[in-house]
């Protein structure tokens, strides 16, 4: 079944691209020894064509924070910004600003309403079951190095290629694409539907897929260097004191077990633990010591698998998590972000350096993104006099129960709210569709809830409809039909979605997923191979990151909500490709 699905996808593609493929998988031919004159031929071989394609995503990264943080950075993101070009004003126009849909959206170069991941988990139909979005019944997960496994995952519900699918396909097989990251909605969706190597952290263990390949060396590296080894090493603050913006003590944090809620943070496990535990492994995730375990695995693989030396243009993506597990802890205001951010700096000048060292440096194309970004944490935003607050999704669920008890429907009338989508039992939301009273008032009954800005029924939003509500349009374009819920909240800004229950002591922590620019806006920057440098003003969005490295690879998406970012690239580059039709 699963295979069949494949084909689905890779029909689309193949009817797409034309025989001109058939000879790209004759060997390439070499290019002319002295600077002679060259033939549209002899362009189309290799070195008219990035040699390694590195695609890196920064979970949680806030467009404002390159302005913020900048003048701490001396390594890679000061590289990218001095060398590069940066987009200021890139944001997704979509509400649903979760990880996997915004790692979906950069590897394929096309919106939910396309891709059809609509969110890290949703309530399946189907199934009457939550799934989540890279779950497959037809995979089975492998450690590497004795480690655990559970389940199965693949890019199978991604409705469309990657970019990283394409680009192999239309190669003739000379492409190597491998992808790192601590989640797996991330590895899997920067790969696409198949890949040499995908791997992901799970509760300790390093984890790939039956969907993909596996490697000899990742079970070498694993082994060799365990994460173990971090056990009761210290975040302590790379800067000094002063460099830091805000207060020391993020207010509303959710501390992790067995950390105080200021620096220094020892990765101890719990408190009074001696030997890695669970809490371990989550100190370890929110810490940059997985930052750089992620580094070290992403330069091993390229010096293990010769990547940028095949002939054909590799690609290697790692999807940085850790940010995220610290902003959803500290918040946007806290130094452990900053802190974050300038060992990533570091962490990422030195994969930049590896990368010239193996590959040249102006022989690889770099982009660099984020999922999405984060709202204040409410309590501390609150400081400032602004509405802001936590919407309780089960005081809502409640409230819509309730609010069809005079009506007669069957209880539970709600299956679930999942993100923001509301799914009804089965039957239920057709009836309401014919019942005005009973719809009007599960509608005002959803908008009686504090911090609830608007409502939108599914019909509201099938079809991408043209519209001047920028909220509208948002939650058109996060929208799926079959997948997506049958009524959508939005919140209103700066208040936070929160699953807990209004008795819960005390709610910490915050969040993204709304269609607000605090979430959508995040900086996307490109360097490297057929890349000018400069800042660009215009608004973009991470749609565009895969149609411009598509553009640059001489490969054709078919699918594509994005556009190329020709403004920032070489015209030497974008001219040295042959039509398709030469
Ligand atoms: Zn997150």
């Amino acid at each position: 079944m699963k295979l069949k699905l494949h084909l689905v996808v890779f029909g689309l593609a193949t009817l797409l691209v034309t025989a001109k493929n058939c000879s790209a998988q004759t060997p390439h031919v070499a290019p002319p020894p002295h600077n002679s004159y060259r033939t549209a031929k002899e362009a189309a071989a290799p070195s008219s064509r990035p040699k390694l394609v590195v695609v890196l995503v920064i979970d949680q990264m806030r467009g404002d924070y390159v302005d913020k943080f900048r003048s701490q950075w001396t390594g890679g993101l000061k590289r990218l910004l001095d060398e590069g070009a940066w987009f200021r004003e890139a944001a997704y126009p979509y509400a649903a600003t979760e990880t996997c849909v915004g790692h979906s959206t950069i590897s394929t170069g096309a919106l939910p309403a396309t891709h059809g991941m609509v969110a890290n988990a949703w309530w399946d139909r189907d199934s009457q079951s939550m799934v989540t979005c890279t779950s497959d019944p037809n995979a089975k997960n492998v450690a590497y190095a004795d480690g655990a496994a559970t389940g199965g995952d693949s890019a199978w519900r991604m409705r469309v290629p990657a970019f990283a699918d394409e680009l192999r396909f239309q190669s003739g097989g000379a492409t190597r694409v491998v992808t790192f990251s601590l989640k797996a909605r991330a590895a899997i969706t920067l790969a696409g539907h198949k890949a040499d190597a995908v791997t992901w952290f799970d509760h300790g263990s390093w984890v790939s897929s039956s969907a993909y390949g596996s490697m000899p060396f990742m079970e070498d590296f694993v082994k060799t260097h365990p994460m173990k080894s971090d056990y009761k090493k210290t975040w302590r603050l790379s800067l000094s004191k002063t460099a830091y913006v805000y207060d020391e003590k993020a207010l509303g944090a959710e501390v992790p077990e067995g950390w105080e809620p200021t620096f220094p943070h020892v990765l101890g496990g719990k408190a009074g633990s001696d030997q890695p535990d669970e809490a371990f492994y989550n100190q370890w995730e929110m810490s940059p010591f997985a930052d750089k375990y992620l580094t070290k695995l992403a330069e091993n693989a390229l010096d293990q698998l010769g990547l940028g030396k095949s002939g054909g243009t590799d690609f290697l993506a790692v999807g940085y998590s850790t940010l995220d597990h610290v902003g959803h802890a500290f918040g946007p205001r806290s130094w452990e972000i900053q802190d974050t951010l300038v060992q990533l700096d570091r962490d990422l000048g030195e994969l930049f350096a590896h990368l010239d060292a193996k590959i040249g440096r102006g022989n690889y194309v770099v982009a660099l993104s984020a999922d999405h970004g984060v709202v204040p944490v409410p309590e501390d935003m609150q400081k400032s006099g602004v509405d802001a607050g936590r919407l309780r999704i089960p005081d809502v669920q409640e409230k819509i129960e309730k609010a069809l008890e005079p009506f007669g429907y069957t209880k539970p009338a709600v299956a679930r709210i999942a993100s923001s989508d509301v799914y009804f039992s089965t039957g239920t939301y057709d009836k309401l569709k014919t019942d005005p009273a009973a719809m009007r008032a599960v509608l005002d009954t959803i908008r009686s809830v504090p911090g609830v800005g608007e409502v939108f029924r599914a019909e509201e939003l099938q079809g991408r409809p043209a519209t001047q509500s920028p909220i509208r349009m948002a939650e058109a374009n996060s929208y799926f039909d079959g997948r997506s819920g049958d009524l959508f909240i939005v919140p209103k800004p700066y208040w936070l979605m929160s699953s807990g229950r209004p008795d819960k002591t005390r709610d910490r922590g915050t969040g993204h997923g709304t269609p607000y620019n605090y979430d959508q806006h995040v900086p996307v920057l490109l360097m490297g191979w057929g890349v000018e440098h400069g800042e660009f003003f215009g608004p973009i969005t991470p749609a565009d990151i895969a149609p411009t490295l598509a553009s640059l690879c001489g490969v054709t998406l078919a699918t594509r909500d994005g556009r190329v970012l020709a403004e920032a690239l070489k015209k030497s580059a974008t001219l040295s490709h042959p039509r398709e039709d030469n």
